[in-house]
């Protein structure tokens, strides 16, 4: 059997150190071709000599030549920069790209990479908020397979395996709530970084795990459906199910409903969009009934949780309204963790900004480039003058 040649980007994170994980229990399946991070040089240089790829890439340039010499006696080639993410995922014996990087920085070597005909996994959710249209549009026209990562997209892909996506009627994507499911907006005033850092059954990086308490990461996933699978914004519900066991349903037009569930854990969805559509042996923990007696689910608090309506409506605005509202997600999240602004303030300099931004109903990649940047400068500026009025406070 062929080996799948695989692309780790971000593989210093939470979804690209699972993958590892992964690759090394099935050694058989995957060769390991490239590996790349952003600054964490060090856990870089022991990825690189553990697995031997055949290049990693460190975004960081200040840090290349710790990294380079290293590596550079273990036959292990050493490229820096942001642009080198976008060469790197090009090299002939790629198959798959895994998109494990977090943010709008996934966007243009996803765009290579698919121009290059390589497969994706796709983890970086934020390259289909940002540019959904032009991306999967791009991935048709090169005959290229998108396969998602994120635990709920995988589990509607697993539910359509042997459907017609025609014979959707809708999908109920599930969220756990975060760990601020069921606070008042009062309640949530004067939360800190730690208290939304601590996600009740995901460990994740910091920023998704902040989207996931803000309710912004559903948002994100709710268009992420909708380029994945070509659905209309009707067609696309969210339900809070506080356990994480049933990991997404798929409503057919007969009325039969399909979930897919198992343990909240990464390595799953990342193992089957790596295999697809074979399903991997491995000794994962299993699911066991009688550890859950029960499963719940009940609606999400839209009213507090604004960042959810604020998702739908960039959706159904289209063009560049959901590359604004991420820039500024990105640029907020940051800034509540250096307790800039408040919590509560993240989904409203969001909205601010998704409002104000300019707006192009039929982008191509530089109206992309140009909106991200221009909400990045407002979500800035409307940070700075909430920590002044913090401080006044
Ligand atoms: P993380 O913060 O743990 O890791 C991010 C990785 O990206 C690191 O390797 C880092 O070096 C790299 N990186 C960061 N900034 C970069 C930049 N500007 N340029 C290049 N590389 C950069 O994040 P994570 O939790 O692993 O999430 C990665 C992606 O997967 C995100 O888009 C997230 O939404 C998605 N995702 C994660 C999970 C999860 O369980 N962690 C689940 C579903 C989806
Ligand atoms: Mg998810």
């Amino acid at each position: 059997m062929k080996k799948t040649g695989v692309a780790i980007l971000g593989s210093t994170g939470s979804i690209g150190t699972q993958a590892l994980e992964v690759i090394e229990a099935h050694p058989d399946h995957f060769s390991l071709q490239v590996l790349t991070a952003h600054r964490n040089a060090n856990m870089l240089i022991d990825q690189a000599l553990r697995y031997m790829p055949k290049c990693v890439v460190i975004v960081r340039e200040d840090v290349y030549e710790e990294v380079n010499d290293a590596l550079v006696g273990a036959g292990v080639q050493v490229y820096s920069g942001e642009a080198s993410l976008a060469q790197v995922v090009a090299l002939e014996d790629i198959d798959i790209v895994l998109t494990a990087l977090v943010g709008y920085a996934g966007l243009t070597p996803t765009l290579a990479a698919i121009v290059a005909k390589k497969d994706i996994a796709l983890a970086n959710k934020e390259t289909l908020v940002v540019a959904g249209e032009l991306v999967t549009r791009l991935a048709r026209e090169n005959g290229v397979n998108i396969y998602p990562v994120d635990s709920e997209h995988s589990a509607i892909f697993q539910c359509l395996l042997g459907e017609q996506l025609t014979a959707i009627e809708k999908i109920y994507l599930t969220a756990s709530g975060g760990p601020f499911r069921g606070w008042s907006k009062d309640a949530l005033q004067n939360v800190t970084p730690q208290q939304a850092l601590k996600h009740p059954n995901w460990s994740m990086g910091a920023k998704i795990t902040i989207d996931s308490a803000s309710l912004m990461n559903k948002g994100f996933e709710v268009i992420e459906a909708k380029w994945l699978f070509n659905l209309r914004p009707d067609q696309i519900d969210v339900i809070v199910h506080p356990q994480s066991i049933v990991h997404s349903l798929v409503q057919f037009q007969d009325g039969s409903i399909k979930a897919q569930m198992g343990l909240p854990d990464m390595k799953l969805p990342i193992q089957f969009a790596l295999a697809c559509p074979e399903r991997v042996k491995n000794d994962f923990p299993r699911f066991n009934f009688m550890d859950y007696p029960q499963l719940t689910f009940e609606k999400p608090d839209r009213g507090t949780f604004r960042n959810l309506d604020l998702a739908y409506e960039a959706m159904e605005l289209g063009g560049t309204a959901a590359c604004a509202l991420n820039a500024a997600n990105e640029v907020t999240v940051q800034a509540f963790l250096e307790l800039k602004i408040g919590f509560l303030q993240v989904g409203e300099i969001n909205e601010k900004v998704m409002r104000a931004s300019n707006f192009v109903q039929s982008p191509v990649y530089e109206d992309y480039l140009a909106v991200d940047k221009e909400a990045r400068n407002m979500a800035g500026l409307f940070c700075s003058v909430g920590e002044i009025k913090g401080q006044e406070g």
